[in-house]
């Protein structure tokens, strides 16, 4: 075990926006573990840019939708780095269609690695967390958990109970020292959204007020300050980084 550093764990680190946290969470001198669900190759690259740039960090293979799979990282991290001191609840798929045609999996598998995961990875977090009298957890919803979006029901659906929850959460944890806030990003280049294709991405642009999407980095600064000591007396916030989009 390494005893320098907060510990940060990040779920869905491996690439996008949680690749770009792991690595500002590592700049800030956070010991970093690095969740993923398949892309171990991705995983390892973030570890290796961490450890080259000379930060530590670990990566930890689970699908966070699993139960028993988060308990084994949460044992793996805590073995390898010591108790999880900063939650980032990261990791998101989507499985768009409009919902005539939605199939009952396409929900399913959104809601559980969207949403059961928050629950699953906070509660788990919470217990080192409370014990410590410390905590910053910080989970990644969306502008389409806030606005809705055709096509999105089960994502939107999945992005407005991280909300829900963390603002429960926090009444629940605040006089502990953990604060608990929701990151909800707009449209940000990734995977995700090279999915989307041209024609939806420059449709977007024209009804975003800087006229270009956003940047994984500046997601990745939002959460860096939320998991911050400086921000202390920010809980059951939702920070909506999204160049000013009319949705
Ligand atoms: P991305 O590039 O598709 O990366 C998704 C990440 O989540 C990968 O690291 C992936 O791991 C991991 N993941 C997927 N399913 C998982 C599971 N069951 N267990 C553990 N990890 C899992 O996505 P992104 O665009 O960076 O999005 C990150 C978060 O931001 C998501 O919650 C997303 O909903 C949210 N968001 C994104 C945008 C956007 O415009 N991109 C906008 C608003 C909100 P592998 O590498 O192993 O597959």
């Amino acid at each position: 075990m390494t005893d320098q550093g907060r510990v940060a764990l990040v779920t869905g680190g491996s690439r996008g926006i949680g690749r770009a946290i792991c690595e500002r969470l590592a700049a800030d001198g956070y010991r970093v573990a690095v969740n993923y669900a398949s892309r171990a190759d991705a995983a390892d690259e973030v570890v290796g840019n961490i450890v080259a740039a000379g930060g530590v960090a670990f990566a930890v293979g689970a699908d966070v939708g699993d139960a028993e799979a988060v308990e084994a990282m949460f044992v793996a991290v805590e073995a390898e780095l010591g108790p999880v001191e900063v939650l980032v609840n990261n990791a998101g798929i989507t499985r768009d269609g409009l919902l005539m045609r939605m199939s009952e999996s396409d929900w399913d598998d959104v809601i559980a690695t969207n949403l059961s995961s928050v629950f699953l990875c906070t509660k788990r977090a919470l217990k080192g967390m409370v014990r410590a009298r410390w905590g910053r957890i910080v989970s990644v919803s969306s502008v389409s958990g806030i606005a809705g979006n055709p096509g999105q029901a089960n994502y939107a659906a999945s992005k407005a109970g991280i909300i829900g929850f963390s603002k429960s959460v926090s009444k629940e944890v605040g006089s502990r020292n953990i604060t608990v806030n929701v990151v909800a990003p707009g449209f940000i280049e990734t995977d995700m959204t090279e999915a989307l294709g041209e024609d939806v991405t420059s449709a977007v642009t024209a009804n975003i007020a800087v006229g270009r999407l956003g940047t994984t980095h500046e997601i990745a600064s939002a959460v860096g300050y939320l998991a911050s000591p400086e921000a202390a007396y920010i809980t059951g916030h939702v920070l909506v980084v999204d160049g000013g989009i009319a949705l």
